[in-house]
């Protein structure tokens, strides 16, 4: 099925599949990539400011865990870690949320939310997900967070790179 997304720019582009047109690079996301490997992208949305959000995509067209091949499956753990341990360490985040569901009209991609005080009026369940990411795309999106974002992507991608 063919997507309408439009880009940061304001452009349409019409996509198969969003994860596949990040991790080709056929799209840049806003800020740009955080890490790459042979098997995975990371990136953040900017849609939500919420500072080191992050999403993990594979850069095969797959949807479930158990497709992983093993030489992938030791790539995601790593970088999970990886990318848990500079958002400790170079952001101060304490407690991250992740997200990965099967049934997605993208393809594998499990995100990494990071928690703040902000967030706590919205409970911490699982059903307190997308009301928290609603209300940061709908109620925080302002300069100030965006440029937060924005920082956090160069802080996270150059902890990551080093
Ligand atoms: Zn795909």
């Amino acid at each position: 099925m063919l997507r309408n997304i439009t880009l940061s720019n304001g452009k349409t582009v019409e996509v198969e599949c969003l994860s596949c047109a990040l991790t080709s690079r056929m799209i840049e996301p806003e800020g740009g990539a955080i890490i790459e490997t042979a098997f995975f992208h990371a990136h953040q949305d900017v849609a939500y400011p919420i500072k080191g959000l992050v999403i993990l995509a594979s850069r095969r067209h797959i949807k479930g865990m158990d497709e992983l091949t093993e030489e992938e499956r030791l790539d995601y753990i790593q970088l999970l870690a990886n990318i848990r341990k500079a958002q400790r360490e170079v952001l101060g985040i304490e407690s991250v949320y992740y997200f990965y569901n099967e049934d997605t009209t993208h393809h594998f991609h499990t995100w990494m939310v990071p928690r703040y005080p902000w967030m706590e009026s919205f409970g911490r369940s699982i059903e307190s997900v997308r009301p928290v990411l609603l209300h940061a795309r709908n109620e925080r999106n302002n300069e100030k967070n965006r440029m937060e974002v924005m920082q956090a992507i160069k802080t996270l991608r150059r902890e990551l790179n080093a």
